[in-house]
C-alpha cells in the first residue's frame, strides 16, 4: 500500500521569527519535516503580540525557501554587465577576487571608494548589522540607511523625545483605535488582531485614515480617505475643534506640554473648512472624527510608515501625535500614540556593528540617493572619491530605490566592482561581478526585536542551507580576513554574538533566552505612557519643535530650515500642476514585501500584474477603459502598466501597489522610475508616495 509521504514524515514544530522588514516581527511556529525541509509556518500562540496570527505570504514560506531558483553557488560574471551570463566558481575563488579588488580600490582611490550597502531584507541583528563592522574597521564609506524611517521617526521624536509609547497590545483595551497611515492588513497584520479584539470585546470604534480604500480601511467603522500628504492639515483641524469645543484636556496640557497657549492661538486659523480644502474630506467628517477622539479617553493612535513616504512626513507625524497630547489620552490604559518601540530595547552591540571603531569623519553615503552616488553626483559623494567597489547584502536597489533611471545607469558602470550576496538572482544581483548565495532565516542563528511590539526573540538555525549558501556573518568575516580588517567580532560565531549582545544590553544570556524563546521587555505603564514626563529636559511634550535638535541622529537634509515649528500643513510636497495633474502613491501590496516574494509563485498569482488604480471618472475623462494599457510619466521618466478602475480614492490620486521588478513592465521600467531621490527634510529619506505625474492611454 502506498502511504502518502506526509504521513511518513517526522514533523516537529520549532520556534523561529519572521526576519522581514515589518514592524510585527512575528514569532513563528515552523513545521520542520524530517529535520530537512519546512512545511507550513504558523504564528506562535505563546507570544502575546503575534497571538497565533501571521500573514499569508509567510505562512507559505516553504515555497520560497525550497524554491528551485534559489542561488546555490558563487558565480562570476562572464558577459557584459546585466547580461545575466555567469559561470560557477568556488567560494575561495570568489573571496580571493573580492579581497583583491577591494584592496586595489583602496590603494588606488582610498578606502572610502568602497561602499558596503545593505538594508532590512533581514531584520536579524547579527546578519543585518554585521556589515557595518567591516566598513568601520576598514574606514570604508559609511552607509546611511535613510530609505524607510527618516521621514517618520523625527516627527514622533519631535514631540515625545523618545521612540516608544503605550504597549501595542493595549489596543485591545481601547475604545477607539485610530489606524493612521498603515495598511495593517497587508503590512503588519497583528495590529488588526488587537484592534479587532477591542471592537469585539469592548465595542471599540476603529478609525482608518489613509489615502485609499485599502484592505484595512474596508474594516473601519469610520474611514477617512484623504489626499496624500494632507495628514497635518487634518490633525490641526482636529486640534482646533478640540480647543474650540472644550474637548482639550487643559490640566493635562498645563502639566505635560510645552506651549499649549501658543498652539491654541496658532490653530485659530486651522479650521475644519481650511482642512477640508487641503484634505478633500468634508467638514462633517473632520468634525465627527474630532468629536470621537475628544470624547473617548481610551483612544489609541497607531501611526504607521505611510507618514514616511511624503516630503512633509515628519511634520505630519508630529501633528498627528500631538492630538494625543491635546486630548490627554496618553494618561489612560488603551490610550496614547504609538509609532515604534525602538527605544525600549536599548541595544548595545559594538561587537556586531563595530561602533567602537567607527570614525565619524568617514563619509556617510545616503542609501536613498544610490543612483546619484553611483552616477558621480558630487553632492551625493560629499566631495569624496567615486564609489569603485561595493558589497550589497539584504537589499535590491535596482528594484526598490527611487530615481530608477539613474540607479540603473549607476549599476551599469563597467568600472564599478559589484558583489551581491543574495538568495535569488534579483535585478541587483544580475548587475554584479560576483554573486554569492545567501542563507534564509531558518538556516542560521539570529536575534530580533519588534518595532511594533516589545519582544526580544531568538531564532535558531532549523535546517541546513541548500547548496553552498553561506550566512552574512560568514561572508563578512571571510572578506575581513582578505582585506586585513581587525576586530574581535570577526572571530566570533553568530551564537557568541547573540549572547554578547544580550549580556551587554542587560537582557541576560542566550541560554536564558533559549528557555523562553521570546522575552517581553515592555516598560511599566507609567514609563510607556509618559506619566513621569516626556523625554526632554523639561519633561513636556513639545508642540514647538527645534528640528535641528530632534534626537534622531541623522544628517540634516533638504529645506529643513523652512519646516514649521508648530503642528501644521507643510506644503512642500510635489503638487499636481497643469502638465502633471495626478498624484501617484506607490503603496505596498499584500503579497510582496518590497521586492521580497517577487519570485514566489503564489504571490505572483495573487498580485497578477503591475497595475495603477484610477478613479473611473478620471479614467473616463482620458478615455481610459478598465484594464487598458496606460502610461504614467513625469520629469523622471515614463512607466507602462495597466489601469484598474477603483472608486475608493479621491479624484486626481493614483495608486500603484507593490514593487514589481522592472522586467515585469512592458518596456522594462519599473514604478520607481517615477519616484524622486531629493533628500527631503529634515534627515533625508525617500518620498515614495509623493509624485506628480501625467496619465494617458497607450495609443
Ligand atoms: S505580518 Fe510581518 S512579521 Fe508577521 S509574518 Fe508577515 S511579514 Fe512577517
Amino acid at each position: 500500500m502506498n502511504v502518502p509521504a506526509r504521513l511518513e514524515a517526522n514533523i516537529e514544530r520549532r520556534p523561529s521569527v519572521c526576519p522581514h522588514d515589518c514592524p510585527s516581527a512575528c514569532a513563528l511556529d515552523v513545521e520542520v519535516i524530517d529535520g530537512q525541509r519546512i512545511g507550513r509556518i504558523h504564528g506562535a500562540r505563546d507570544q502575546s503580540y503575534t497571538a497565533g496570527v501571521i500573514c499569508a505570504k509567510v505562512a507559505r514560506y516553504a515555497e520560497r525557501i525550497h524554491h528551485p531558483d534559489r542561488l546555490l553557488h558563487p558565480l562570476k560574471r562572464t558577459g557584459p554587465k546585466g547580461s545575466g551570463r555567469f559561470a560557477r566558481i568556488t567560494w575561495d575563488e570568489a573571496l580571493e577576487e573580492i579581497g583583491a579588488r577591494f584592496n586595489a580600490a583602496e590603494r588606488e582611490h582610498s578606502a572610502q571608494s568602497i561602499w558596503l550597502n545593505y538594508y532590512a531584507g533581514t531584520m536579524g541583528k547579527v546578519m543585518k548589522d554585521g556589515i557595518n563592522r567591516l566598513a568601520h574597521a576598514k574606514k570604508y564609506s559609511r552607509h546611511n540607511g535613510t530609505i524607510c524611517i527618516n521621514l517618520a521617526w523625527p516627527g514622533f521624536l519631535a514631540g515625545t523625545g523618545y521612540m516608544a509609547g503605550p504597549d501595542p497590545r493595549e489596543m485591545a483595551q481601547s475604545d477607539c483605535v485610530v489606524i493612521w497611515g498603515t495598511n495593517a492588513v497587508a503590512t503588519q497584520v497583528n495590529v488588526m488582531t488587537h484592534a479587532l479584539r477591542a471592537r469585539k470585546e469592548r465595542g471599540a470604534r476603529i478609525v482608518v485614515i489613509d489615502i485609499y480604500n485599502n484592505d484595512t480601511m474596508k474594516q473601519a467603522d469610520i474611514a477617512l480617505c484623504l489626499r496624500p500628504g494632507s495628514d497635518g492639515a487634518l490633525a490641526c483641524a482636529v486640534m482646533h475643534i478640540l480647543f474650540r469645543d472644550g474637548l482639550a484636556d487643559r490640566s493635562y496640557l498645563e502639566k505635560y506640554t510645552d506651549v499649549p497657549g501658543e498652539l491654541e492661538a496658532h490653530l485659530q486659523t486651522r479650521s475644519p473648512q481650511w482642512a477640508s480644502q487641503i484634505t478633500g474630506l468634508t467638514v462633517e467628517e473632520i468634525e465627527a472624527f474630532a468629536k470621537l477622539v475628544g470624547t473617548t479617553k481610551r483612544t489609541y493612535f497607531r501611526l504607521g510608515y505611510g507618514f514616511s513616504r511624503q516630503r512633509n512626513g515628519a511634520v505630519n507625524m508630529h501633528a498627528a501625535a500631538s492630538i494625543a497630547a491635546v486630548t490627554g489620552c496618553w494618561q489612560y490604559e488603551g490610550g496614547g500614540a504609538f509609532h515604534n518601540n525602538g527605544g525600549i530595547f536599548k541595544w548595545r552591540m559594538p561587537l556586531v556593528t563595530g561602533a567602537d571603531v567607527m570614525d565619524i569623519s568617514t563619509r556617510w553615503l545616503d542609501q536613498s540617493r544610490v543612483g546619484a552616488v553611483l552616477c558621480g553626483d558630487a553632492d551625493a559623494l560629499q566631495g569624496g572619491p567615486p564609489v569603485k567597489a561595493m558589497l550589497i547584502q539584504n537589499t535590491n536597489p535596482v528594484s526598490v530605490a527611487p530615481d530608477q533611471t539613474r540607479v540603473k545607469r549607476g549599476f551599469a558602470r563597467e568600472d564599478l566592482f559589484l558583489v551581491v550576496h543574495e538568495q535569488f538572482m534579483t535585478e541587483t544581483a544580475a548587475m554584479a561581478d560576483i554573486v554569492l548565495p545567501a542563507t534564509m532565516f531558518i538556516e542560521h542563528d539570529d536575534i530580533y526585536s519588534g518595532g511594533g511590539h516589545q519582544y526580544i526573540e531568538l531564532a535558531k538555525k532549523l535546517v541546513e542551507p541548500p547548496g553552498e549558501c553561506r550566512n552574512n556573518h560568514e561572508v563578512i568575516c571571510a572578506i575581513a580576513a582578505r582585506v586585513g580588517a581587525e576586530h574581535p567580532g570577526f572571530a566570533m560565531t553568530p551564537r557568541q554574538h547573540i549572547d554578547a549582545a544580550l549580556r551587554t544590553s542587560g537582557w541576560g544570556s542566550i541560554e536564558d533566552l533559549e528557555k523562553i524563546n521570546w522575552r517581553d521587555v515592555q516598560p511599566d505603564f507609567d514609563t510607556a505612557h509618559f506619566i513621569k514626563g516626556f523625554h526632554w529636559p523639561d519633561k513636556k511634550y513639545h508642540f514647538k519643535v527645534d528640528w535641528q535638535h530632534v534626537p534622531f541622529g541623522g544628517e540634516l537634509s533638504g529645506p529643513w530650515r523652512d519646516m514649521p515649528n508648530l503642528p501644521d500643513h507643510w506644503a512642500v510636497n510635489e503638487n499636481p500642476d497643469e502638465d502633471h495633474p495626478f498624484k501617484l502613491a506607490t503603496s505596498p501590496s499584500r503579497s510582496f514585501l518590497n521586492s521580497t516574494f517577487n519570485e514566489t509563485p503564489s504571490s505572483l498569482t495573487r498580485e497578477v500584474r503591475p497595475t495603477v488604480l484610477v478613479h473611473p471618472q478620471d479614467a473616463a475623462q482620458l478615455n481610459i477603459a478598465d484594464g487598458d494599457k496606460v502610461i504614467l510619466g513625469n520629469t523622471r521618466g515614463e512607466v507602462r502598466l495597466h489601469a484598474k478602475y477603483f472608486i475608493g480614492v479621491q479624484r486626481g490620486v493614483l495608486i500603484s501597489e507593490g514593487i514589481w521588478p522592472n522586467h515585469a513592465f512592458e518596456d522594462g521600467k519599473g514604478i520607481n522610475t517615477l519616484t524622486g531621490a531629493d533628500a527631503p527634510a529634515p534627515y533625508g529619506g525617500a518620498a515614495f508616495h509623493d509624485n506628480r505625474v501625467w496619465l494617458k492611454r497607450v495609443p
